[in-house]
Protein backbone atom coordinates (compact mmCIF):
# COMPACT_ATOMS: atom_id res chain seq x y z
CA UNK A 1 0.00 0.00 0.00
CA UNK A 2 1.04 3.04 -1.14
CA UNK A 3 2.09 5.68 1.86
CA UNK A 4 0.19 8.80 1.59
CA UNK A 5 3.50 11.65 2.85
CA UNK A 6 0.66 13.84 2.97
CA UNK A 7 -0.83 12.01 6.08
CA UNK A 8 2.38 11.63 7.82
CA UNK A 9 2.35 7.93 7.32
CA UNK A 10 5.40 7.16 8.43
CA UNK A 11 4.95 3.50 10.09
CA UNK A 12 6.85 2.61 13.45
CA UNK A 13 8.74 -0.68 12.18
CA UNK A 14 9.93 -1.97 16.17
CA UNK A 15 7.24 -3.33 18.26
CA UNK A 16 9.42 -3.24 21.64
CA UNK A 17 9.13 0.95 21.25
CA UNK A 18 5.49 0.63 20.61
CA UNK A 19 5.48 -1.25 23.68
CA UNK A 20 6.95 1.07 25.93
CA UNK A 21 4.94 4.09 24.82
CA UNK A 22 1.83 2.04 25.34
CA UNK A 23 3.42 0.99 29.05
CA UNK A 24 3.75 4.98 30.02
CA UNK A 25 -0.12 5.38 29.85
CA UNK A 26 -0.71 3.04 32.73
CA UNK A 27 -3.58 1.69 31.17
CA UNK A 28 -5.91 -0.61 33.68
CA UNK A 29 -8.34 -3.00 32.16
CA UNK A 30 -11.87 -0.89 31.09
CA UNK A 31 -10.05 2.14 30.81
CA UNK A 32 -11.49 4.49 28.06
CA UNK A 33 -8.28 4.65 25.91
CA UNK A 34 -8.03 7.01 22.63
CA UNK A 35 -5.69 6.62 19.69
CA UNK A 36 -4.92 9.06 16.81
CA UNK A 37 -3.74 7.56 13.70
CA UNK A 38 -3.21 4.03 14.15
CA UNK A 39 -1.80 3.26 10.67
CA UNK A 40 -1.24 -0.63 10.45
CA UNK A 41 -1.69 -0.90 13.90
CA UNK A 42 1.23 -1.48 15.83
CA UNK A 43 0.95 0.56 18.88
CA UNK A 44 -2.56 -0.05 18.91
CA UNK A 45 -1.71 -3.84 19.55
CA UNK A 46 0.13 -2.86 22.35
CA UNK A 47 -2.89 -0.96 23.84
CA UNK A 48 -4.92 -3.73 23.42
CA UNK A 49 -2.88 -6.15 25.42
CA UNK A 50 -4.03 -3.92 28.63
CA UNK A 51 -7.66 -4.54 27.20
CA UNK A 52 -9.34 -1.21 27.21
CA UNK A 53 -11.78 0.69 25.92
CA UNK A 54 -10.07 2.07 22.81
CA UNK A 55 -11.59 4.13 20.20
CA UNK A 56 -9.35 5.17 17.33
CA UNK A 57 -9.22 7.51 14.43
CA UNK A 58 -7.96 7.02 11.31
CA UNK A 59 -8.25 8.86 8.26
CA UNK A 60 -7.00 6.99 5.51
CA UNK A 61 -10.30 4.94 4.55
CA UNK A 62 -7.83 2.61 2.79
CA UNK A 63 -6.48 1.56 5.95
CA UNK A 64 -10.23 0.57 7.97
CA UNK A 65 -10.58 -2.66 5.91
CA UNK A 66 -6.82 -3.60 7.79
CA UNK A 67 -7.31 -2.63 11.27
CA UNK A 68 -10.27 -4.36 11.51
CA UNK A 69 -9.54 -7.70 10.62
CA UNK A 70 -6.32 -7.26 12.51
CA UNK A 71 -8.85 -6.73 15.78
CA UNK A 72 -11.90 -7.42 15.13
CA UNK A 73 -14.45 -6.47 17.35
CA UNK A 74 -11.63 -4.93 19.91
CA UNK A 75 -11.70 -1.41 19.48
CA UNK A 76 -13.95 1.45 18.22
CA UNK A 77 -12.74 2.50 14.88
CA UNK A 78 -13.47 5.72 13.57
CA UNK A 79 -12.80 6.84 10.21
CA UNK A 80 -12.54 10.53 10.66
CA UNK A 81 -9.81 13.43 10.60
CA UNK A 82 -9.54 14.37 14.30
CA UNK A 83 -8.96 17.75 13.79
CA UNK A 84 -12.74 17.59 12.47
CA UNK A 85 -14.64 15.14 15.03
CA UNK A 86 -17.09 17.01 17.38
CA UNK A 87 -14.13 16.94 20.80
CA UNK A 88 -17.21 18.40 22.98
CA UNK A 89 -19.12 15.38 22.05
CA UNK A 90 -16.62 12.71 22.40
CA UNK A 91 -15.35 13.47 24.76
CA UNK A 92 -18.02 13.93 27.62
CA UNK A 93 -17.70 10.86 30.08
CA UNK A 94 -15.04 8.95 31.87
CA UNK A 95 -11.77 11.03 31.42
CA UNK A 96 -9.73 9.52 28.61
CA UNK A 97 -5.90 7.98 28.01
CA UNK A 98 -4.67 9.63 24.42
CA UNK A 99 -1.79 8.16 23.10
CA UNK A 100 -0.26 8.91 19.51
CA UNK A 101 2.12 8.14 16.98
CA UNK A 102 1.61 11.85 15.75
CA UNK A 103 1.05 12.89 12.26
CA UNK A 104 3.22 15.50 12.88
CA UNK A 105 1.92 18.00 10.04
CA UNK A 106 -1.08 18.26 12.56
CA UNK A 107 0.91 18.39 15.58
CA UNK A 108 0.48 22.62 16.14
CA UNK A 109 -4.05 21.90 15.92
CA UNK A 110 -3.51 19.02 18.39
CA UNK A 111 -1.85 20.75 20.58
CA UNK A 112 -4.41 23.91 20.71
CA UNK A 113 -7.32 21.00 21.01
CA UNK A 114 -5.42 19.14 23.90
CA UNK A 115 -4.68 23.11 25.84
CA UNK A 116 -9.13 23.53 25.05
CA UNK A 117 -9.71 20.36 26.21
CA UNK A 118 -7.40 18.93 28.84
CA UNK A 119 -10.09 18.24 31.60
CA UNK A 120 -11.17 15.46 29.29
CA UNK A 121 -8.10 13.95 29.74
CA UNK A 122 -5.51 12.46 32.06
CA UNK A 123 -2.54 10.96 30.68
CA UNK A 124 -1.37 11.89 27.19
CA UNK A 125 1.67 9.97 25.39
CA UNK A 126 2.45 11.28 22.60
CA UNK A 127 5.69 10.48 19.99
CA UNK A 128 6.32 14.01 18.50
CA UNK A 129 8.88 15.59 16.14
CA UNK A 130 12.13 16.19 18.61
CA UNK A 131 12.21 19.68 17.66
CA UNK A 132 8.92 20.22 18.95
CA UNK A 133 9.47 18.28 22.12
CA UNK A 134 12.55 20.34 22.85
CA UNK A 135 10.63 23.16 22.78
CA UNK A 136 7.70 22.06 25.06
CA UNK A 137 10.49 20.68 27.68
CA UNK A 138 12.41 23.88 27.35
CA UNK A 139 13.27 26.58 30.41
CA UNK A 140 13.33 30.24 30.39
CA UNK A 141 16.28 31.74 28.30
CA UNK A 142 16.83 28.45 26.40
CA UNK A 143 16.67 29.08 22.56
CA UNK A 144 13.80 26.33 22.14
CA UNK A 145 11.80 27.94 24.93
CA UNK A 146 8.52 30.16 23.39
CA UNK A 147 4.62 30.82 23.83
CA UNK A 148 4.17 27.26 23.18
CA UNK A 149 6.24 26.12 26.03
CA UNK A 150 3.99 28.65 28.51
CA UNK A 151 0.82 27.66 26.94
CA UNK A 152 1.20 23.98 27.55
CA UNK A 153 3.49 24.13 30.80
CA UNK A 154 0.69 25.92 32.75
CA UNK A 155 -1.70 23.15 31.93
CA UNK A 156 0.47 19.48 31.59
CA UNK A 157 3.43 18.84 33.76
CA UNK A 158 5.21 17.36 30.68
CA UNK A 159 7.69 14.64 31.15
CA UNK A 160 10.46 13.80 28.18
CA UNK A 161 10.28 9.85 28.20
CA UNK A 162 12.82 8.63 25.17
CA UNK A 163 13.87 9.24 21.99
CA UNK A 164 13.08 7.14 18.96
CA UNK A 165 15.53 7.36 15.86
CA UNK A 166 14.50 7.89 12.51
CA UNK A 167 15.39 5.14 11.13
CA UNK A 168 13.12 2.95 13.10
CA UNK A 169 10.06 4.12 11.03
CA UNK A 170 9.15 2.73 7.27
CA UNK A 171 10.05 5.40 5.17
CA UNK A 172 12.48 7.01 7.33
CA UNK A 173 11.48 10.70 8.02
CA UNK A 174 14.12 13.30 7.74
CA UNK A 175 13.49 14.20 11.54
CA UNK A 176 13.81 12.20 15.15
CA UNK A 177 11.19 11.77 17.59
CA UNK A 178 10.81 11.90 21.06
CA UNK A 179 8.25 10.58 23.54
CA UNK A 180 6.18 12.83 25.94
CA UNK A 181 3.48 12.54 28.35
CA UNK A 182 1.47 14.41 29.86
CA UNK A 183 0.04 14.67 33.00
CA UNK A 184 -2.28 17.46 34.76
CA UNK A 185 0.09 19.69 36.69
CA UNK A 186 -0.59 18.83 40.56
CA UNK A 187 -0.83 22.78 41.51
CA UNK A 188 -1.79 25.20 38.56
CA UNK A 189 -0.95 28.83 39.68
CA UNK A 190 -3.99 30.78 39.67
CA UNK A 191 -4.21 33.52 36.98
CA UNK A 192 -6.01 36.94 37.92
CA UNK A 193 -6.62 37.68 34.37
CA UNK A 194 -5.78 34.81 32.49
CA UNK A 195 -6.75 36.52 28.73
CA UNK A 196 -3.77 38.92 29.58
CA UNK A 197 -1.51 35.99 30.45
CA UNK A 198 -2.65 34.68 26.90
CA UNK A 199 -2.14 37.89 25.32
CA UNK A 200 1.11 39.13 26.77
CA UNK A 201 2.87 35.64 25.64
CA UNK A 202 1.53 36.05 22.23
CA UNK A 203 2.70 40.06 22.12
CA UNK A 204 5.88 39.00 24.05
CA UNK A 205 7.14 36.57 21.87
CA UNK A 206 5.58 37.85 18.12
CA UNK A 207 9.22 38.86 17.98
CA UNK A 208 11.49 36.94 19.66
CA UNK A 209 14.83 39.90 18.89
CA UNK A 210 12.64 42.25 20.08
CA UNK A 211 12.63 43.82 23.56
CA UNK A 212 9.31 43.02 25.63
CA UNK A 213 8.61 46.96 25.47
CA UNK A 214 9.49 46.98 21.67
CA UNK A 215 6.75 44.19 21.07
CA UNK A 216 4.21 45.68 23.80
CA UNK A 217 4.61 49.46 22.68
CA UNK A 218 1.40 49.39 20.19
CA UNK A 219 -1.14 47.62 22.38
CA UNK A 220 -0.22 49.69 25.54
CA UNK A 221 0.66 52.94 26.16
CA UNK A 222 3.94 54.34 26.83
CA UNK A 223 2.28 55.39 30.84
CA UNK A 224 1.13 51.59 30.96
CA UNK A 225 4.19 50.27 30.41
CA UNK A 226 6.47 52.18 32.62
CA UNK A 227 3.83 51.76 35.70
CA UNK A 228 4.09 48.02 34.50
CA UNK A 229 8.14 48.37 34.84
CA UNK A 230 8.08 50.31 38.00
CA UNK A 231 5.19 47.33 39.82
CA UNK A 232 6.46 44.97 38.57
CA UNK A 233 10.22 45.56 38.97
CA UNK A 234 10.56 43.65 36.05
CA UNK A 235 12.52 45.26 32.91
CA UNK A 236 10.89 46.02 29.79
CA UNK A 237 13.82 46.24 28.08
CA UNK A 238 14.14 42.40 28.33
CA UNK A 239 13.01 39.72 25.65
CA UNK A 240 10.21 37.41 26.14
CA UNK A 241 12.30 34.26 26.03
CA UNK A 242 14.27 35.32 29.01
CA UNK A 243 10.72 35.86 31.74
CA UNK A 244 9.92 32.53 33.48
CA UNK A 245 6.17 31.54 33.94
CA UNK A 246 5.91 33.67 37.56
CA UNK A 247 7.61 36.67 35.77
CA UNK A 248 4.85 36.75 32.93
CA UNK A 249 2.05 36.16 35.34
CA UNK A 250 3.45 39.08 37.28
CA UNK A 251 3.28 41.14 34.18
CA UNK A 252 -0.47 40.02 33.37
CA UNK A 253 -1.92 40.10 37.08
CA UNK A 254 -0.67 44.40 36.86
CA UNK A 255 -2.11 45.19 33.89
N1 LIG B 1 0.36 4.48 14.77
C1 LIG B 1 1.03 4.06 13.55
C2 LIG B 1 2.48 3.72 13.86
O1 LIG B 1 2.91 4.02 14.99
O2 LIG B 1 3.16 3.20 12.98
C3 LIG B 1 0.94 5.12 12.45
C4 LIG B 1 1.54 6.46 12.78
S1 LIG B 1 1.68 7.54 11.38
C5 LIG B 1 2.99 8.59 11.97
C6 LIG B 1 0.28 8.63 11.50
C7 LIG B 1 -1.09 8.02 11.19
O3 LIG B 1 -2.07 9.04 11.36
C8 LIG B 1 -1.25 7.51 9.77
O4 LIG B 1 -1.87 6.25 9.79
C9 LIG B 1 -2.17 8.56 9.09
O5 LIG B 1 -2.98 8.02 8.07
C10 LIG B 1 -3.00 9.03 10.26
N2 LIG B 1 -3.50 10.41 10.16
C11 LIG B 1 -2.93 11.46 9.53
N3 LIG B 1 -3.64 12.59 9.69
C12 LIG B 1 -4.70 12.24 10.48
C13 LIG B 1 -5.81 12.97 11.00
N4 LIG B 1 -5.95 14.28 10.75
N5 LIG B 1 -6.72 12.31 11.75
C14 LIG B 1 -6.58 10.97 11.99
N6 LIG B 1 -5.56 10.23 11.52
C15 LIG B 1 -4.62 10.85 10.78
Amino acid sequence: MKKLHGLGQNFLTDASVAAKIAAAAQIQAGEEVWEIGPGIGILTREILAYQPKLTAFELDRRLIPVLNKKFPNQLQLIHADILKVDWDELTKGAPIKLLSNLPYQITSPLLALLEKHYNSFSTIVLMLQKEVGQRLAAEAGSKAYGAITLRMRIIFDIETLFEVPAELFEPVPKVDSVVLRFSHRASKPSLKNPEMFYRLIQLGFASRRKTLRNNLKSHFSAEQLQRLEADSGISLSRRAESLNEAEFITLADLL
